[in-house]
């Protein structure tokens, strides 16, 4: 009997164990995924999705997603819609761009008080235009490097179990933005001090980062009438000002650009405000190198 009874409970222990085993092997082969929970990182627009893409890496337990449309551009007079707001009510951490370009911003605050938002453009001192902020710092490559800083800091902060991975990725992409400052020294030793105009206000950034003294500015950042009045300031101010570049955007600079070249000496030459594209991590490498070659060729540097 005695045997028996032993028997019985060995053969109880074996079942507990492989049943334990099974069990373990179970929860590391479905719940394994599961149980390192994902954090939401939702981006507000293009230039912030594409700094947060590069920092993120192949971090696997991030979901990563852009609040606006890769082609939607600058978000000066985005509104949120239902899905916009239903995005954000899922996410862990919102990074924005920050310096009032997410006008929006209250709407979201007031919504969701809990959500982590992380404001690229802290810390940056940015350009005023007409007593209003001039936000558009990711077209100065040393801006963009602080944004990327920034934005590594915040993600780190609310996900610190891969702030060794954000530092690191982050990192890497400054040393190629480093690459894109050299490249830049030239083109600023070449064309520092040189008046230009701007027909768009993104590219103060740009004649901040060549030492160009901007004649006028006029913001060309979406479809609009150019009135007489407007051809004629632009025109004197290159007249009084000897200006001999004109900085535009082609998409809605181009006709204003045309009927400058025709009134004028003044060439106009023709950057990426690198708002909108498609969601390649090297694109604002490719996009910034491209414009740097642009002022390259004009500038003989
Ligand atoms: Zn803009």
């Amino acid at each position: 009997m005695k045997k028996k009874y032993l028997f019985v409970f060995v053969m109880l222990l074996v079942v507990t164990f492989a049943g334990m085993g099974l069990t373990s092997l179970y929860v590391q082969r479905t719940g394994g995924q599961e149980k390192e929970e994902k954090i939401s990182i939702v981006t507000s627009f293009y230039p912030m999705y594409i700094a947060a893409l590069n920092v993120v890496g192949d971090t696997d337990t991030v979901k990563l997603t852009n609040l606006s449309e890769p082609q939607t551009g600058c978000l000066h007079d985005f509104q949120l819609t239902p899905e916009d707001m239903k995005l954000l009510s899922t996410a862990d951490v919102f990074v924005i761009n920050g310096g009032g370009i997410e006008a929006f911003m209250e709407e979201v605050a007031a919504s969701y008080p809990s959500l982590q938002i992380v404001e690229a453009c802290e810390g940056i001192a940015l350009l005023q235009e007409e007593d209003e902020e001039n936000a558009h710092a990711w077209m100065s490559v040393a801006d963009y490097e602080k944004q990327v800083e920034n934005i590594a800091k915040g993600l780190a902060e609310a996900d610190p179990a891969h702030e060794k991975q954000y530092q690191s990725n982050a990192k890497d992409y400054c040393g190629r933005l480093e690459d894109l400052k050299e490249r830049q020294q030239a083109v600023f030793a070449a064309a520092r001090g040189q008046n230009v105009i701007l027909f768009h206000e993104a590219y103060a950034y740009v004649a901040e980062d060549y030492g160009l003294s901007v004649s006028y500015v006029m913001d060309l950042d979406e479809e609009r009438q150019v009135s007489a009045g407007e051809v004629s300031e632009v025109l004197s101010a290159v007249k009084k000002d000897h200006v001999k570049y004109i900085l535009a955007e082609k998409r809605y600079g181009k006709s204003m650009g045309d009927t400058i070249e025709k009134e004028s000496d003044a060439r106009v030459i023709y950057l990426d405000p690198l708002n909108r594209g498609d969601y390649e991590k090297d694109s604002y490498l490719d996009g910034m190198s491209e414009n740097i070659r642009l002022l390259e060729q004009d500038f003989g540097a």
